[in-house]
C-alpha cells in the first residue's frame, strides 16, 4: 500500500530480523494490559534503538501504574463536564449543539449535567428529580 500510494520502499523492503527483548515478568493474571503498554511506551521512546525496558511488577507497582496511566487519560480528555451532557455529550440548550427545547438537571451526587431530554424519564420523575435531590444512573 505505501510503496504503491507513495512510491516509497523503506517499510516493505526491510529484511526483518526476530529477536527478544528482555523485560519484566507478569506476577499475577491479570497484568498484562498494563506490562504491554509500558512495554510499547518504552520501544516508542527508544525508537529505533532497541528498548530497555525496566519497570516493577508487583501487585502494589502495577496498582501504582494503571493510576498514572487512568490519570493521564483522564487529564487528556477534553470532556467539559460543566457545559455538556453527560449522556449525549452535546453542549447546553441554547448552545447550538444538543436538543434545543428541553431542561438540564444536574446530579446531586456526581454533579454532571443532563439534558432531561437525553434521560428519557416521564414527567412526575422529572418533577420528583427537579424538587428533592436527584441522583443520575451512575450514582444509583
Ligand atoms: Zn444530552
Ligand atoms: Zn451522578
Amino acid at each position: 500500500m505505501r510503496r504503491t500510494c507513495h512510491g516509497k520502499t523503506e517499510w516493505v523492503d526491510i529484511k526483518w530480523k526476530g529477536g527478544v527483548l528482555a523485560h519484566p515478568v507478569q506476577q499475577d493474571g491479570s497484568s498484562c494490559g498494563i506490562i504491554v503498554i509500558m512495554m510499547a511506551r518504552a520501544v516508542m521512546k527508544a525508537l529505533p534503538a532497541a528498548p530497555v525496558i525496566r519497570f516493577g511488577t508487583s501487585k502494589k507497582e502495577m496498582t501504582n501504574e494503571r493510576k498514572t496511566l487512568a490519570l493521564q487519560i483522564l487529564k487528556a480528555s477534553v470532556f467539559d463536564l460543566a457545559s455538556k451532557c453527560a449522556m449525549c455529550s452535546m453542549g447546553k440548550p441554547g448552545s447550538g449543539s444538543g436538543p434545543p427545547m428541553t431542561d438540564w438537571i444536574q446530579c446531586d451526587t456526581c454533579q454532571r449535567w443532563f439534558h432531561e431530554q437525553c434521560l428519557g424519564m416521564d414527567t412526575a420523575d422529572l418533577e420528583q428529580a427537579r424538587e428533592h435531590s436527584w441522583n443520575c444512573c451512575l450514582c444509583t
